[in-house]
């Protein structure tokens, strides 16, 4: 059984522009599975709704249509009780530690929080475990009566991470966890986290933009582009294997790297359409260099090879 199971999700919302109203269609129908102790990536530019279907997965914000499903159970038919038993194993970590942690709080009380919310134990086994949890992540536990603007970037984000592990979840996503960190303490938080999950043993939804950074430590890549996944794949044959033109354009933007096959790889040019009124056909035709008049008519689906590789393009054969 899947960890994660995202079926036919679909997010919109209402908003306002020049009078009229209309929808931005953030998710718009996204089939997706995480296996226990498995890392997906998710990778995809800005506005593309990755970051929206992170917190669908976790359950902070309900589907329009479709449905989450956390080992086995349906987040949005959930009780509230079944709820929270849930998140204790599902947790999240975001982009910005500085606005996700509360700043009058110490260090100690933002790894304890989650264990106290849950009566995770007595006060002197919370303190343990504050500390266990401090060192796991590598903070210091004298630093626990710190606050968080008196840490690094990349300290706060290790108290985020703390937090998320303290009772023992089985899925983390972590949306964006190393955006808004400089370079060198970007590898060492992903070097973290890769760390963790080899002894933990728990699973990543990997929201990020950054494609070397998914490259590192996922097991499988999905593509997302204006709403839609557009391509999955095993991580270990990205750079050799992407087919779909999006993806080999992200590809090719970054490292300078042309995938085989005979599809041309031309740099993403302009920025993505309107999620408020999505071309018709395949979402991609009026960026695509290998569009063809049946893409501005026809929506490809995503269609699995044996391999397991998933496509959606009418030319990916
Ligand atoms: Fe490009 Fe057509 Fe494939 Fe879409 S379906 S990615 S427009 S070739």
């Amino acid at each position: 059984m899947s960890l994660l199971e995202i079926t036919g999700l679909v997010k919109h919302y209402p908003a306002a522009a020049g009078g009229r109203s209309r929808l931005i269609r953030a998710v718009d129908g996204v089939t997706l599975a995480v296996a226990p102790g498995e890392v997906l990536g998710l990778v995809g530019e800005s506005g593309c709704g990755k970051s929206t279907l992170g917190r669908l997965a976790v359950g902070l914000e309900y589907p329009t249509a479709g449905c989450v499903r956390f080992l086995g159970k349906e987040l949005a038919a959930c009780s509230r009780n079944e709820l929270r038993a849930a998140r204790r194993q599902l947790q999240i970590i975001f982009q910005d530690p500085a606005a996700s942690l509360d700043p009058r709080w110490t260090v100690g009380s933002l790894v304890a929080e989650p264990l106290v919310n849950y009566r995770a134990g007595s006060g002197e086994e919370i303190k343990c475990r504050v500390e266990h949890l401090m060192e796991l992540v590598g903070l210091e536990p004298a630093q626990a009566g710190r606050h968080p603007h008196q840490l690094s970037g990349g300290q706060r984000q290790r108290v985020s991470i703390a937090r998320a592990l303290a009772l023992h979840p089985r899925l983390i996503v972590c949306d964006e966890p190393v955006s808004s960190l400089d370079v060198s303490i970007r590898a060492q938080i992903l070097n973290l986290l890769r760390d963790l999950k080899e002894r933990l043993g728990m699973a990543y939804l990997f929201i990020s933009h950054d494609l070397a950074a998914v490259s590192y430590l996922a097991d499988r890549v999905a593509v997302m582009y204006l709403g839609r996944i557009v391509e999955v794949l095993k991580a270990g044959s990205f750079l050799k294997d992407a087919r779909h033109p999006y993806t080999r354009a992200l590809l090719a933007a970054v490292t300078g790297f042309s995938p085989g096959g005979g599809i041309p790889v031309v740099p993403l040019a302009g920025e993505p359409p309107d999620p408020g009124s999505p071309p018709p056909g395949c979402r991609f035709h009026p960026r695509c260099p290998g569009a063809m008049n049946v893409c501005g008519r026809e929506d490809p689906t995503l269609t699995a090879e044996e391999s397991g590789h998933l496509v959606a393009c009418h030319f990916a054969g």
